[in-house]
Parts: structure tokens; C-alpha cells; sequence
């Protein structure tokens, strides 16, 4: 997943590891939901319905999804109901997102999903946080903390005005 600027090390990625976009296959149903507004962006930049998937609401998806936002897993729960479905981006069988080339992701930075423009970073309890990746280059290369997050192109600013937006997208609470 390529973030708020264009970096060069998810391309260098992409040509090396497969990315945050490449999934171990059999782990689809955690992959993250892409709202109707997101949805919308993506295919105004050339996604097409082959490039998305319509997946079941599973009681593991909604189990992480309230680890992801464990302030409000009352809204979670009432979002995405078990035995409700989802949008999410397609996958093929080897795990990569239906969108992924050859230099990342195809689409234009702007209309990727939020999570993907947030990703490694995130936020619990108000507090900014990014997720450890064995395959992240960046991460490899940096030497995290802020050091992860120039390279990646991003700031503090930027994440959490991602932050509030992939929140907006879902109507949830913003815990920033
Ligand atoms: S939409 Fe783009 S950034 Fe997001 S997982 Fe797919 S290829 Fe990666
Ligand atoms: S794993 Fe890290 S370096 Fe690789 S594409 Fe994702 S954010 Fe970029």
C-alpha cells in the first residue's frame, strides 16, 4: 500500500516483498472493508467491478475490527452485523489485492482506501501507533518512529487527517 505522498520505497517494495497489499491466502475475510465513499473514489479512477469483492460479515472480521477500534465496538457491531456482507478489494488465489501492479498500486494515491493510505500507522485510544511488517521496506529500512514516517512521505498530519476521514467514511467515532 502506497500512503500520502508517492514514496519511491513502496515501489522498491513492490519489486521485492509484494507489499502490504499481498495477504497469506485463506486470511481474505480480515482484509479491511471499503465504504461506499471510498468505493465510489476508486472506480471514478478506473477500478471496475471485477476489482472488488462482496464478502460476508464473519464473526472473525468482526472480531478484529473491534480490536482495530476498541472504543466503539458497539458501532462496529451495528455496522457490519454477522451474516451481513461487505465491500472489500478482490484478491487473487496468491493473496494480492486485485489492484496491485508490478510498481504497487495502480490506482492514483488520492482514490486508494483510507486504510491503505493510512497503513503501517493507525491510531487506539487517541495515541498514534504503527503496525509492525516483516516485509515492509520502509520498515527495513528506517529505523521507525519518525524515521518510518518520512520515508513513507507521510506526517503526523497527514495520518491523522486519514484517520478522521477513514472514520468519517464509516460514520464511527474518531478516537484522535
Ligand atoms: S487498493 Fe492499492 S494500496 Fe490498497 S491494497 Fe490494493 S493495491 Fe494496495
Ligand atoms: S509494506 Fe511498507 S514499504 Fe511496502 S508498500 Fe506497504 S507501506 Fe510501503
Amino acid at each position: 500500500m502506497q500512503t500520502e505522498a508517492e514514496s519511491d520505497v513502496c515501489a522498491r517494495c513492490a519489486a521485492v516483498s509484494g507489499t502490504c497489499c499481498t495477504l497469506e491466502p485463506g486470511s481474505e475475510e480480515y482484509c479491511f472493508p471499503v465504504s461506499a465513499s471510498e468505493r465510489a473514489a476508486m472506480e471514478l479512477a478506473g477500478a471496475k467491478a471485477r476489482h472488488f469483492y462482496r464478502q460476508a460479515n464473519t464473526s472473525a472480521f468482526v472480531d478484529n475490527l473491534c480490536r482495530l477500534f476498541p472504543d466503539t465496538p458497539e458501532a462496529v457491531h451495528a455496522l457490519f452485523p454477522v451474516g451481513g456482507f461487505h465491500d472489500r478489494v478482490a484478491i487473487t488465489p496468491e493473496g494480492a489485492c486485485a489492484l496491485l501492479g508490478s510498481q504497487g498500486c495502480t490506482l492514483p494515491r488520492q482514490a486508494r482506501p483510507l486504510y491503505c493510505r493510512i497503513y503501517p500507522f493507525w491510531f487506539k485510544a487517541g495515541r498514534q501507533l504503527y503496525f509492525e511488517f516483516h516485509r515492509c521496506q520502509a520498515q527495513l529500512e528506517a529505523g521507525g518512529g519518525a524515521g518510518l514516517m518520512r520515508r513513507l512521505g507521510m506526517t503526523n498530519e497527514g495520518v491523522r487527517h486519514t484517520y478522521q476521514e477513514l472514520c468519517r467514511a464509516w460514520n464511527l467515532p474518531e478516537s484522535t
